[in-house]
């Protein structure tokens, strides 16, 4: 930690002496031999703590402390003097002299009577800081939605001056282009923005990551030492926007008259940067957020619009040549009539892929039509068990149906329960491994019958329980994929077991096998329940 820092003043050589014996351990002691020395001193450097004498030739103690004070008002003051008079005294506290030490003293006397004038300056310090927060926590709470930059550095620099008595501020921010760019102000005139935009920003580009402070002290050597006089301020300080990775722009802050400002108003105006700066990059990434989402929401229209155009367009020569292949495949006989077979069902498969896609973009569109009629469920899973008993048999898998005896007549889409019941057994031989099993069994519950495919297949982790469900989604990469189709089939299933009111689900292992489980509500006869 660095040692802080002790100027002492005494015309008395040998105190000055005993003075620096004592103090050089714990401070970065600095001895002058006049109230003139210390001033001019004080002048180019700063210090924690003025420990001077009061009374010395030519500039006593007490008007050495009042320049002092001048140059850097939060100075800790302690005054050491032979005797105390009630009017000194008096004196020395409007002053604002933190302690007094009287002479002669013991090493211990004066280290505790400059630890207490400086714990007192931590103290006020502290308390200083913890004011400070008041404002920033209420700040904080204000920026709640606020995504219009000007509002918000608006706001920045409202707060920013009134808590550090600065008269004027600007403020600029980094555009797509890295270049500073102004965003508000209040009170400069315009040739003093000018002042502040010279040379590309460079004054507030210097304050690359943390506050720069100048002031109207001659500090010639320093660079843009020239820019308070410019302004006619007697301190200017730029503060970076400090985000979470850089910094977001640049506010300047001035004070006319008045103090520079202190390192607790420095660490305020931090702080307060900081907060608006994330606040602002977060308030950027919403609206990034938002446009991609307007974007996605546009293509995925677009995707809807053309899924359904080529569709429908597919749909009518499809028709058309499923229509002469069954008659020219009623005219010929042996190989021919073979394929035309082969034909007929790679036609049928591409006429259920265009179904498929007219179904999802109706069920997008929330335009899903049910035809609703009353319907033997045990029949339909009959006819699906034939329909699927080729695929199995190509795969040697077994199929089993276990389904209640008085499975009741409901009111459904007859075609609708077929593509969903089709769907989840083709996808149960399709994942399963030759030689496997694949079950259907249904159960009534008390408000809904409930059926399951299950099968003993390639399984699926859990992570991708949900997303199975949804459109275009597939496990494997399409890259290299071992199955066909296109990821349709369970979204479209769920959508119309959603629209129905009833709900779908899976349970898996990978490598063990899938069950997956829907239901359709129902009502027991006589209203039971
Ligand atoms: P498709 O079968 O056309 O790929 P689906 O929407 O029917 O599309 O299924 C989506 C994905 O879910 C499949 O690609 C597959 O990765 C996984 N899946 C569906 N059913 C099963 C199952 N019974 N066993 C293992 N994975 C399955």
């Amino acid at each position: 930690m660095t040692k802080e820092k002790i100027l002492v003043a005494d015309d008395e050589p040998y105190v000055l002496d005993i003075c620096e014996r004592i103090l050089e351990k714990d401070f970065a002691v600095k001895i002058v031999r006049s109230g003139l020395e210390a001033i001019q001193v004080a002048q180019h450097e700063r210090f924690d703590l003025l420990l001077t004498d009061i009374k010395m030739p030519g500039i006593d103690g007490l008007e050495t402390t009042r320049e002092i004070k001048k140059i850097h008002p939060n100075i800790v003051c302690v005054t050491m003097t032979g005797y105390s008079t009630m009017e000194t005294a008096i004196k020395a506290l409007r002053l604002g002299i933190d302690e007094f030490v009287i002479k002669p003293f013991a090493p211990e006397e004066l280290l505790l009577a400059l630890e207490r004038a400086l714990e007192k300056e931590h103290l006020r310090q502290e308390n200083i800081r913890l004011k400070s927060l008041l404002p920033l926590f209420e700040f904080n709470k204000s920026l709640a939605g606020i995504s219009d930059p000007h509002v918000l550095f608006g706001k920045v620099l409202d707060l920013a001056l009134s808590e550090t008595n600065a008269q004027l501020g600007a403020l600029y921010v980094y555009n797509s282009q890295g270049r500073l760019s102004f965003l508000t102000q209040a009170n400069f005139q315009t040739e003093d923005l000018a002042v502040l935009a010279a040379d590309n920003f460079a004054f507030l580009q210097q304050a690359g990551s943390a506050p720069l402070q100048l002031t109207a002290q001659p500090e010639s050597d320093l660079p843009f030492a020239p820019i308070p006089a410019k302004l006619r301020v007697n301190s200017i300080v730029a503060i970076p926007l400090m985000g979470k990775e850089r910094s977001v722009g640049v506010v300047a802050l001035a004070k006319k008259t008045g103090d520079s400002f202190s390192q607790s108003e420095l660490n305020f105006l931090s702080v307060l940067s900081g907060q608006a700066a994330v606040a602002y990059e977060n308030a950027r990434l919403l609206e990034d957020l938002q446009n991609t989402n307007e974007q996605l929401k546009v293509l995925d229209h677009l995707k809807s619009e053309f899924i359904n155009l080529a569709a429908h367009e597919l749909r009518t020569p499809l028709a058309i040549l499923m229509g002469y292949a069954s008659v020219v495949e009623e005219e010929v006989t042996g190989l021919h009539k073979d394929y035309l077979k082969i034909i007929t069902r790679n036609a049928m498969r591409l006429r259920s892929l265009i179904e498929d896609l007219l179904n999802m973009r109706h069920i997008e569109a929330g335009q899903l039509e049910f035809s609703v009629s009353p319907i033997r469920i045990d029949e339909i899973i009959a006819q699906s068990m034939v329909d699927v008993a080729i695929l199995a048999r190509e795969k040697n898998i077994q199929l089993e149906t276990s389904l209640p005896e008085d499975l009741p007549v409901i009111d459904f889409d007859r075609q609708k329960l077929e593509l969903i019941i089709m769907n989840l057994l083709t996808n149960a031989i399709k994942f399963t491994p030759a030689k496997g099993k694949v079950s259907l069994s249904g159960k009534i519950a008390k408000d809904h019958l409930e059926f399951s495919v299950q099968d003993t297949g390639i399984g699926i982790p859990e992570k991708e329980f949900p997303r199975i469900f949804e459109r275009f989604y597939q496990i494997e990469n399409s890259l290299n994929r071992e199955h066909n189709g296109i990821g349709l089939g369970l979204s479209i299933v769920k959508g119309i077991i959603d629209q129905y009111g009833g709900e779908i689900w899976v349970d898996s292992k990978p490598e063990k096998g899938s069950i997956f489980t829907f239901t359709l509500p129902y009502s027991l006869p006589g209203g039971e329940s």
